[in-house]
């Protein structure tokens, strides 16, 4: 599934094809994604043009020119964008095409089809699935005295706290296995009894977390422009998610593996506490 780092390359891999360009058509084959496309995306987009593309939490939103409005993408559980010149017929699961005027396509590919494509004409930050984001992890809004302020009297788990995306957008669930590791946090902990200092810690094992898969994706994820295929999703270096039974990297204990929220946690009982 696309997380945050995978949403930031993307979006770092496309930008640059897409922007300030003639919108010359768009292509739907099949609107049933997340949420159905608009049936009016077409002339909503036709002779527009992108002024400026960035993402929120796992949105990416581009902003048409003289403020005439926005389109939100998601790319769900298994959506990937592209952009080329010379695209072939679209096969199956090719779902949506931009066509730009100087004959360059962005093209949608989603085979679970969790993904969207939405529009709006107001502030897209306004938007019902925007609105009620937290902070952005890699923002200075995002700190440990926030996650200390935010978790008071608070019951739940810290791992499904740091999940939730009205704390803190784009910590997935393996950002999250692999940030408590590092923070040397047992993600079973109730987050109200974690001490600031703690969240401190936390705070920073997130961010490194992100940026480090951010800038592993920058090397293996390159090619966005590839005709042939959408480009994969980057293998991640994990030190427990995905690990349980192996042993850990700092003290060799062997990694216990529990289900939280129906999600897969695995921690060492030696090292977090
Ligand atoms: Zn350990």
């Amino acid at each position: 599934m696309p997380e945050l780092p995978e949403v930031e390359t993307t979006l770092k891999g496309i930008s640059k094809g897409i922007l300030h360009k003639k919108i010359r058509s768009f292509d739907c084959r099949d609107k049933r994604l997340r949420w159905p496309i608009p049936a009016d995306m077409g002339s909503f987009l036709k002779n527009q043009s992108f002024e400026n593309a960035y993402r929120r939490g796992k949105y990416i939103i581009l902003n048409l020119a003289d403020k005439k409005g926005s389109v939100l993408i998601h790319l769900g559980m298994s959506g990937k964008l592209r952009i080329s010149k010379d695209l072939k017929s679209p096969v199956k699961h090719e779902h949506w095409d931009i066509n730009f005027n100087d004959g360059w396509t962005l093209r949608y590919t989603d085979v679970r089809k969790f993904g969207a494509l939405l529009k709006t004409k107001k502030d897209p930050n306004k938007h019902v699935l925007i609105k009620h984001l937290g902070p952005e992890p890699l923002s200075n809004k995002f700190n440990g005295e926030y996650l200390f302020a935010k978790s008071r009297k608070k019951t739940l788990p810290i791992k499904n706290f740091i999940m939730d995306s009205k704390i803190v957008v784009g910590v997935g669930n393996i950002y999250a296995n692999e940030a408590l590791y590092l923070a040397g946090i047992r993600p079973t902990k109730k987050s109200g009894l974690i001490s600031r200092c703690k969240y401190e810690e936390l705070s920073h094992s997130i961010v490194i977390t992100l940026k480090d898969a951010i800038e592993a994706g920058g090397t293996t994820l390159k090619d966005y422009t590839n005709a042939k295929e959408a480009p994969g999703y980057f293998k991640k270096e994990l030190k427990v998610y995905d690990r349980g039974g192996e042993n850990c990297l700092k003290c060799k204990k062997i990694l216990k593996e529990i289900r939280q929220s129906n999600r897969q946690t695995v921690y060492c009982t030696n090292c977090q506490n």
